[in-house]
C-alpha cells in the first residue's frame, strides 16, 4: 500500500534507537496496526528519493522469518518507515541476567534467524550487517523475525556518521580493518554469522557478554580476547554450534546451510514458544515493577 502520514493514527512509543523512535500506529482505512520508525536525516530531495528507490527492494523481502515492510514516506527530512507490528517486542525484552533464554528456545530462535538471513542472502543478495538482539522481533503468536537489514546504501551512509554504539556486535575482522565503515566492500556474510553467535550468547546469558564500561577496551577484547561462550548448563551440542559461529577467522565460520544442518538445530520436537514468551514478558514486567518500587522506597527514605 501507499501510506501517507494523514492515513495514520499514531499511538504509543515502542522504543528508541540510535537514530530515532519507533511508534505504534493504526492505518485508519484498513485498521492495520503497524510499527512506524521515524528517522531524521536532513537530506535533500534527490538523496531522499534515492533512498526511497533503494528501499523498494524490501517489498520483495517476504518471508515468515522477516518483519514485513509496508512502505515508507518522507515528511520534512524525516523518513517514516512502516512495518509489521511485533507485539512481544525485540528479543532483548525477553531475557535478563536472572533468566536467560533456555536452550530449546534458543535453538528455535536461532533457526528462524538463520532461515531469514539465508533467504535475504540467497534470494535478494542482501547481507544483513546489523544482527543484534534489538533487531530480532517476536510476536505473541510465537513468530521470530529479523528486521533492520542493510538494503539502502544511501541510508546507511547517512546514518553511519552518528553510529557509535556502546555494545558492539561487529566481527573482529571488521574492527581490525582500517576501512571498517559500513560500506566496506569486503563485508561478507561470515561477519553476520559472528554477530548471530554473539546475539545467541547474549540471549543465553541474559546480558551482553563483553564488559561495556569502556568502548575501546571492549573492541580490543573482541579482537584479542577469547570468544564468549554459553553458560555451563548448555549442552555440548549447543556449545559446539556457538563456538563455530564465533571463530576468529571469518573463513572458518560455517555457512548458513551448514548451520541449519547442525544437530543443535535439527531437533524434532518444537519447544513451547508461546509459554516462553508469556513467562518471559511476565518476568521482565515483574523486574520492572520491583525496580520502580525500589526507586519509590529510596525516595521515601531519602526524604
Ligand atoms: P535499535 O537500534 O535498538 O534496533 P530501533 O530504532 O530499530 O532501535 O528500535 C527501537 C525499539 O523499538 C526496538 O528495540 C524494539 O523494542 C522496538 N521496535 C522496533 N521495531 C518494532 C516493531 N516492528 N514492532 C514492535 N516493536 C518494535
Amino acid at each position: 500500500f501507499n501510506i501517507k502520514i494523514d492515513d495514520l493514527e499514531l499511538q504509543d512509543e515502542l522504543g528508541r534507537g540510535a537514530y530515532g523512535s519507533v511508534r505504534k500506529a493504526k492505518h485508519r482505512s484498513t485498521g492495520v496496526v503497524m510499527a512506524i520508525k521515524e528517522i531524521r536525516l536532513e537530506l535533500d530531495k534527490t538523496k531522499l528519493s534515492g533512498i526511497a528507490m533503494e528501499l523498494d527492494i524490501l517489498h520483495r523481502a517476504v518471508k515468515p522469518q522477516i518483519v514485513e515492510f509496508y512502505g515508507a514516506f518522507f515528511v520534512e527530512g524525516c523518513i517514516f518507515y512502516c512495518m509489521e507490528f511485533m507485539d512481544a517486542g525485540s528479543l532483548d525484552k525477553l531475557y535478563s541476567p536472572t533468566f536467560g533464554v533456555p536452550e530449546k528456545i534458543l535453538a528455535f530462535v536461532t533457526r528462524n534467524l538463520i532461515i531469514g538471513l539465508q533467504f535475504l542472502k540467497d534470494e535478494l543478495q542482501i547481507i544483513h550487517r546489523d544482527v543484534k538482539p534489538t533487531n530480532v522481533l517476536v510476536n505473541r503468536r510465537g513468530k521470530v523475525k529479523i528486521c533492520d537489514f542493510g538494503v539502502s546504501g544511501q541510508l546507511e551512509k547517512s546514518l553511519a556518521k552518528t553510529n557509535i554504539g556502546c555494545q558492539s556486535y561487529m566481527a573482529p575482522e571488521r574492527i581490525q580493518s582500517p576501512d571498517s565503515g559500513v560500506h566496506a566492500s569486503f563485508y561478507t556474510v561470515s561477519s553476520d554469522v559472528w554477530s548471530l553467535g554473539l546475539t545467541m550468547v547474549e540471549c543465553a546469558r541474559g546480558e551482553y557478554p563483553y564488559s561495556f564500561s569502556n568502548v575501546l577496551a571492549q573492541l580490543q577484547e573482541i579482537v584479542k580476547g577469547p570468544p564468549p561462550s554459553l553458560p555451563s548448563n548448555y549442552s555440548d551440542t549447543a556449545k559446539d554450534f556457538i563456538h563455530s559461529t564465533l571463530r576468529k577467522d571469518p573463513n572458518a565460520r560455517p555457512q548458513y546451510q551448514e548451520l541449519l544442518d547442525h544437530p543443535f538445530l535439527t531437533y524434532d520436537e518444537e519447544p513451547d514458544v508461546l509459554k516462553w514468551i508469556e513467562d518471559a514478558l511476565r518476568a521482565k514486567h515483574g523486574e520492572w515493577q520491583r525496580y520502580q518500587r525500589s526507586i519509590r522506597l529510596r525516595a521515601v527514605f531519602s526524604d
